[in-house]
């Protein structure tokens, strides 16, 4: 069994803190300097962080482990973009994804192994849920990311959770890792910057909301009335639209910031003219904006992906309703990394994701 107490990655600053002045008679100061090592220079070796002093350094060293994403594969798109296959803790694979976009780079990060929701059109939805990422293995993606992008001279500006998992079934590890990622002293990102995508499940995104955790916030509405949505998304037999739409409404947005509704384009099945204008009407009043994904069907799970036409029809009828609306085409399809595509089985891979081009 692991030692999870050790594991830098899993602590948060205020933690951090605490630790050092209860265990280490260390200042609050010292909490910052190793944050910024790790977090800011990507230094984890010790010998190297001169500001603190060796006494303190050798303690330290025989106490925190830094524990190495593992890179298991790595594929890249003709379009830019690249697959990250990494092996976490037991040998679990999970898949993280740099899409390329035209000004900007998003990191795609998984949150569990496999997914509890079962979502017909996805193909993690097929495998289950082995279990939930520790923060940790959150941050191993981010880290390890970082560090194979300098092969490439690129890196990202944007992080989404919209890899395999159901991040706000993961509640504690995901906005964990939120903290350290927008955390001044971590990475210091932006929230609006780092996005969460849930299914849907409200009393989450209601804990979300009042939380002190400050992320931006995407959710998969795929449907526009129930009786669709709960075909396709098993999670409406509990949260309805309706519930799921007050959630949204009392979600807490800066100025200027949005929600964003995503919408699976299931061809012939949520797509039609009838289901464009009510998802117009749906949306009236709510400080969202919309992503419309077409089905990717590398999935093969049964469903048709809508012509190219109809998806600019909806966007342009949308937008003449007021509301934003941007379309996001798959990339990476040569190397299986586009939404609804990732599924991993241990030790053996095949998985796909989406692009983006409105993440946050
Ligand atoms: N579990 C979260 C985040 C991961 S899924 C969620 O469901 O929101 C990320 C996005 O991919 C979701 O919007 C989901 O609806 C979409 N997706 C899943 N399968 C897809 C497929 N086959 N084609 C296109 N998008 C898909
Ligand atoms: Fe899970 Fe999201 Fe896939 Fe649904 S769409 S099965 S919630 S990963």
């Amino acid at each position: 069994m692991v030692d999870t107490s050790r594991d830098f990655f899993n602590y948060s600053y205020s933690e951090l803190v605490e630790l050092l002045e209860r265990d280490f008679g260390a200042t609050k100061f010292r909490a910052t300097q190793l944050f910024e090592w790790v977090y800011r220079k990507g230094v984890t070796d010790f010998d190297q962080m001169t500001n603190i002093s060796r006494e303190l350094r050798e303690k330290l060293a025989a106490f925190f482990t830094f524990p190495k994403a593992r890179i298991h594969d790595r594929r890249v798109s003709s379009d830019g973009t690249r697959k990250y296959l990494f092996e976490v803790e037991g040998g679990d694979l999970v898949e993280s994804v740099m899409i390329k976009q035209p000004n900007r780079m998003t990191l795609c990060v998984s949150s569990q192994v496999g997914c509890a929701m079962g979502c017909k059109f996805c193909r993690t939805g097929t495998m289950g849920l082995k279990r939930s990422l520790s923060t940790s293995e959150i941050l191993r993606q981010v880290n390890g990311v970082i560090e194979d992008a300098r092969n490439f001279g690129d890196s990202f500006q944007n992080i989404v959770f919209m890899g395999m998992g159901e991040p706000l079934h993961n509640f504690d590890g995901v906005t964990r890792a939120v903290r350290n990622l927008t955390d001044r002293f971590g990475y210091g990102m932006s929230p609006r910057k780092v996005t969460v995508s849930t299914v849907g499940l409200v009393p989450a995104i209601r804990r979300l909301a009042s939380s002190d955790v400050s992320v931006s916030l995407a959710v998969s509405l795929n449907a526009t009335t129930d009786e669709v949505r709960s075909k396709v998304m098993p999670i409406n037999e509990r949260f309805n639209i309706e519930e799921l739409l007050a959630a949204v409404k009392d979600f807490p947005v800066g100025p200027r910031k949005k929600v964003t509704m995503e919408y699976v384009m299931l061809g012939g099945l949520n797509d039609t003219e009838d289901d464009m204008r009510r998802l117009a009407r749906l949306m009236r009043g709510l400080p969202v904006k919309v992503n419309l994904i077409p089905y990717n069907d590398n999935a093969g799970l049964g469903f048709n992906t809508p012509a190219r036409d109809w998806v600019f029809t909806w966007q342009r009828y949308l937008n003449s309703q007021g509301l934003q609306a941007f379309i996001r085409w798959s990339k990476g399809a040569d190397i299986a990394a586009a939404c609804g595509q990732l599924a991993t089985e241990s030790k053996k891979v095949s998985r796909f994701p989406v692009v983006d081009q409105a993440a946050a």
